[in-house]
């Protein structure tokens, strides 16, 4: 498969723009075209329909330990700086970097991503590779974006956007246990835009600067965390196959203990083998990660690091960098059993950007089909699972006459009552067809000479090129059934 005509039709049909285009650019930010804003909310739709909405909190999921609830949040960007040093993310969500100072280069790296990168000078070869190459030592670099509140500007009016959802969720867990009649096992989930300053924003949306997250924490008793782990970790995973991951570029790979962070028992990646990887790769698509008490803990007592801190930050008197929690109290009281604990953490961790990505990915097929004369053609189209697929159907009169477009008009108003529907009478029939088997339309509806005597229509797969005629008055039954 071959990335580069992926990102073309992107760009051609209208899924994916640079941000900015007109003034060439910025690097790690990305537009969603008229199509890729449809995709998008498809995907976020459905997480959050099976995550949280739709969540049956009554009889157990299969694989559940038990019942449990899910309910939702949406927090602000911008939040009080002492959020980001409790959770860490002030002294230690960083990357290290390394710069070329070689004439004509002067590129910068990711001290871990220099076994893959490429060096801009050309024959291409890795950074270090070049006699010519004159890399520095590898330096920290914060991750977080800083942002200045009100006027004056101050080291004190410093904040961070956001770099990840996780932490309005911690800080409201209280608010949430209090205003609600949530009972733990219970989960808070979120959707929402997330920002780090990378280093090398590349391939495509897969590394941005901007992104969105839709993360879930999951808070439950500790003596049944890791069967609550197995569960999100597998749930996690059936998910991508649900709405057509292909299970053979999908894996599932467990964290090694050394590359753990030091609160947490157990971590898994959800990895897809994006195209522009090499063979034999993946790329991370979610995190599931149990993270014990730590984060409720933090907000309740502050931290201390257990690493070297590359800021300057408050030291404790042993010289480690000491952050003062809330000093609220984030336990949880079980009214049954009338035990108080602090609950342990699972968080399936997704970012939505990836996940698009990876629908794109797996959708584009190229294959081979008949054209208007009947010739073999190649056709491209995009397979996308039918609750994924921007448009769900076009609606096409065969002529733009003999009543033809006053019929498809009134079936395309009738069909865009429940979900995005296409119109198009121009051009021949065959390059209709075309024009959404690209855009992955799994239905294209046409009314031609029969609508008119019998009142049927033909109904198009987009997949297995079948046509089978279907009733006008039954139409859109039909095609809802199928699509939902
Ligand atoms: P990576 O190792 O690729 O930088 P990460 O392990 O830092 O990712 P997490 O902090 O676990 O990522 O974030 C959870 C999810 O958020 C990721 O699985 C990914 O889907 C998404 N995500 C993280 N960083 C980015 C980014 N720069 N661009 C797009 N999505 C991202």
């Amino acid at each position: 498969m071959d990335m580069e005509k992926i990102v073309s039709l992107c760009r051609r049909r209208g899924f994916l723009f640079q941000s900015s285009e007109i003034y060439g650019g910025l690097n790690g930010f990305w537009d969603y075209g008229p199509l890729g804003v449809e995709l998008k909310r498809n995907v976020k739709e459905a997480w959050w329909q099976d995550m949280v909405a739709r969540h049956d909190d009554i009889s157990t999921l299969p694989g559940a330990p038990a019942s449990y609830e899910m309910t939702g949040l949406d927090c602000s960007i911008i939040m009080h700086p002492q959020v980001w040093k409790v959770s860490g993310h002030y002294d230690l969500f960083s990357d290290r970097m390394v710069d070329c100072r070689a004439d004509g280069c002067k590129s910068r790296f990711r001290e871990d991503h220099l076994g893959t990168s490429e060096c801009p000078l050309k024959p291409s070869k890795k950074p270090g590779e070049f006699k010519a190459c004159d890399l520095t030592e590898a330096r920290e670099f914060n991750l977080m974006f800083k942002t200045i509140i009100g006027a004056m500007g101050t080291k004190d009016d410093e904040a961070f956007l956001r770099p990840e959802t996780a932490q309005g969720i911690f800080v409201n867990f209280k608010n949430v246990c209090d205003s609600t009649r949530v009972k733990v096992p219970f989960g808070i989930a979120q959707v929402g835009k997330s920002f780090r300053n990378e280093i090398t924003p590349r391939n495509f949306t897969f590394r941005s600067r901007e992104f969105e997250q839709m993360e879930i924490e999951f808070f439950c008793h500790p003596k049944t965390s890791k069967e609550w782990y197995q569960f999100w970790r597998n749930r996690r995973f059936q998910w991508y196959i649900d709405h057509g991951l292909a299970e053979g570029r999908l894996q599932l790979r467990d964290h090694d203990p050394d590359e753990l962070s030091h609160y947490s028992t157990g971590t898994a990646d959800i990895e897809y083998a994006f195209p522009f990887l090499a063979e034999g790769e993946f790329g991370e698509l979610e995190g599931i990660a149990h993270r014990g008490d730590f984060d409720l803990r933090s907000h309740m007592e502050g931290k201390l690091d257990p690493k070297s801190c590359p800021l300057e930050v408050e030291k404790g008197e042993d010289g480690k960098p000491l952050y003062k929690g809330s000093g609220r109290d984030l336990t949880y009281r079980d009214d049954q059993t009338n035990e108080r604990f602090t609950p342990h953490v699972i968080e399936p961790s997704a970012g939505a950007d990836r996940a698009t990505l990876a629908f794109l990915c797996e959708a584009y097929t190229e294959d081979e089909a008949p054209d208007d004369k009947g010739n073999m053609k190649t056709r491209t189209l995009m397979k996308f699972h039918p609750r994924l697929a921007p448009m769900k159907a076009a609606v096409l009169p065969l002529v733009k006459k003999d009543g033809m477009p006053e019929i498809a008009r009134e079936l395309y108003r009738a069909l865009k009552q429940k979900f995005p529907v296409f119109y198009d009478e121009k051009g021949a029939i065959g390059r209709r067809y075309r024009r959404q088997d690209e855009i992955g339309t799994p239905y294209c509806i046409t009314i031609d000479g029969d609508t008119l005597k019998d009142k049927t229509v033909t109904l198009r797969d987009r997949d297995s090129l079948e046509q089978i005629r279907v009733k006008l008055d039954d139409v859109v039954a039909e095609v809802e059934s199928r699509v939902r």
